[in-house]
């Protein structure tokens, strides 16, 4: 059994046919999906596709690169929606760099420390989306004001294998996706191969970053069956030992409350 424990199943892309990307997930093995946020609406959104598919899970939180209008009432409307059952997580939240100081790092910082401390307070894990802004990434998940009991994935994982040792000291998972397929891509498959097998999460972060042989298209949640051959692949393990380790991770870290594993 399969988990896609990263899918925007949300987006747009998946308007027209989301019946049949779930229907095919589920034909490769997917026990269940779930589906992180990037705004208030998108939680809204995530959280009633989880009302309307049993298999759908969905994580509520404002995005780094969508909080730079993020409302004080924002903040309390994710909380409000975090006690609906079917969220199992605070996300996806975090710090991204790619765009320069765009939102300004300062304010994506406070954003990211805000929603750290909510999952604290609601003991939901989080669900951490951290793109060229490591350094200041570990400092904040680091800090005092953060309780890290509930746990929480750096999802993506881009870092590199010295950062990596400091996030799963700290407890953390490290999530994977589509790029450990990527030919060019040499440092993901190195944490891969370093990570102990027990604090690794499969995912595919549909639609985006599709991974080979579908590289290019849309991605969708069966393909996260090509993510797991990969990760057998690096870690020269069977892949039913790569199946059964990621979903109990899943399973230990998104607690559900409806869950019959
Ligand atoms: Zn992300
Ligand atoms: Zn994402």
């Amino acid at each position: 059994m399969l988990i896609d424990t990263h899918c925007h199943l949300d987006d747009a892309a998946f308007q027209d046919d989301l019946d049949a990307v779930i229907a095919r997930a589920q034909s490769q093995g997917v026990a269940w999906i779930l589906d992180p946020s990037t705004t208030v609406a998108t939680s809204e959104r995530a959280l009633s596709l989880a009302h309307q598919y049993d298999c759908v899970y969905a994580a509520v939180g404002l995005h780094p690169e969508d909080c730079a209008d993020a409302e004080p009432e924002d903040f309390a409307r994710i909380a409000e929606l975090a006690a609906d059952p079917k969220v199992l997580a605070i996300g996806e939240i975090g710090l991204d760099y790619h765009w320069d100081d765009n939102p300004p790092k300062a304010h994506q910082k406070d954003v990211f420390a805000r929603q750290l401390e909510m999952a604290g307070e609601l003991n939901l894990p989080v669900i951490i989306h951290d793109r060229d802004a490591h350094g200041d990434a570990v400092d904040l998940v680091k800090s005092k004001s953060f309780s890290r009991d509930a746990g929480g994935v750096f999802h993506c994982y881009s870092g590199s294998v010295e950062t990596a040792k400091i996030l799963l000291d700290l407890g953390f998972y490290l999530g994977f996706d589509g790029p450990i397929t990527f030919k060019n891509n040499k440092k993901s498959p190195e944490v891969v191969a370093y990570a102990p097998l027990d604090r690794l999460l499969i995912e595919t972060d549909s639609p985006y970053m599709a991974p080979v042989p579908h590289r290019g298209k849309r991605n969708e949640p069966a393909f996260v069956s090509d993510i797991a051959a990969k990760m057998a692949e690096i870690k020269n393990l069977p892949l039913e030992k790569i199946l059964e380790t990621t979903q109990a991770n899943a399973e230990a870290l998104f607690k559900r409350k409806d869950g019959d594993a």
